[in-house]
């Protein structure tokens, strides 16, 4: 076994920290790592918690990670934002609040950086999921910002996801898009402290009325006070009981399989490349399905 996986499996945060920045850079020394880990996965809980900003999400996680480490739990948060470019920094700022945990190392908090496409981004997550899974993390959190077609994606990885809704937004349930009320398996309602609490819920009830399969829990949070944590982390425990499919990780795992060929493909083909072959499709010099067969064959 090589050195960084036995530091990483001896529980050494900077060793993890450094695999992760491997998996983020598309580093090749990733791939073996995560080769010689793949064995110690399978263990952790991966929750997703997505919603509009400004719900409470991290507020919501500095509370999940409290409750859980006061169960004697590891907990690690990915903290991820698929719809902004510009994202980098301003996550870290906004997840000062979970810097408390900073001191704690039953506690590790990753900063995702979007790159450039939102493939890589997918499959960037499901790495570090399964870097965080063989570390011996007990839950992995992750957070997405926002509520567009990456936060989807993202939460196929998780084996729950958490929406997060509040009163008050301006995002009544109509304007949610719906794919966000699809991927829900437990609701949060909350800043439940604020007028309008119960008509979400009435809205979120009606809403689930007329879709099919079981229907999602609705807990509600104070997450500013700590309340309704606990009965967070209960539904959370619930659905993972009873979870119907028994082939969710099957699932799961067919979703990161498809993200992981997506890159390695397009990981051969060199941006310059499409920005020619685009120019000569644009031009009519080329039509586009002959590039397609001409790339598949010379990279075979
Ligand atoms: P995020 O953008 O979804 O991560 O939301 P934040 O966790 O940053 O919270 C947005 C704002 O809502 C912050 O000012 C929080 O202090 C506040 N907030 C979070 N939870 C509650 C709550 O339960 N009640 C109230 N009244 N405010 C809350």
């Amino acid at each position: 076994m090589s050195e960084i996986a036995r530091k990483i499996l001896d529980g050494d945060v900077r060793a993890l920290a450094r695999a992760a920045t491997w998996v983020e850079d598309g580093r090749p020394e990733a791939e073996g790592l995560l080769q010689e880990l793949f064995p110690r996965t399978g263990h952790a809980l991966t929750i997703g918690v997505t919603g509009p900003p400004g719900a409470g999400k991290s507020t919501l996680c500095d509370q999940l990670i409290a409750a859980l480490r006061a169960e004697g739990k590891t907990v690690a948060v990915i903290a991820v934002d698929p719809s902004s470019p510009y994202s980098g920094g301003a996550i870290l700022g906004d997840r000062i609040r979970m810097q408390r945990h900073h001191d704690d190392p039953g506690v590790f908090i990753r900063s995702m950086a979007t790159r450039g496409w939102l493939g890589g981004l997918v499959r960037t997550a499901a790495e570090i999921i399964m870097l965080l899974d063989a570390a011996g993390r007990d839950v992995v959190i992750v957070e997405t910002v926002g509520v567009g077609q990456g936060e989807v994606d993202i939460a196929k990885l998780a084996d729950v996801t958490l929406v997060v809704l509040a009163p008050g937004m301006g995002d009544d349930v109509q304007t949610i898009k719906a794919g966000i009320m699809e991927i829900a398996q437990v609701f949060i309602i909350n800043k439940a402290d604020q007028p309008g609490a119960d008509r979400l819920k009435i809205q979120i009830q009606s809403s689930l009325d007329l879709a099919h399969g079981p229907k999602p829990e609705i807990v509600e949070t104070v997450a500013l006070e700590g309340k309704g944590i606990t009965e967070a982390i209960a539904a959370v425990r619930r659905y993972q009981a009873s979870a119907a499919d028994p082939d969710r990780s099957a699932k799961i795992w067919a979703t990161r399989l498809r993200e992981m060929l997506r890159d390695r493909l397009l990981d051969r083909y060199p941006a310059e490349d499409f920005l020619t072959a685009g120019r000569d499709v644009a031009e009519h010099r080329r039509d586009p399905y002959s590039i397609l067969h001409d790339w598949l064959k010379s990279k075979n």
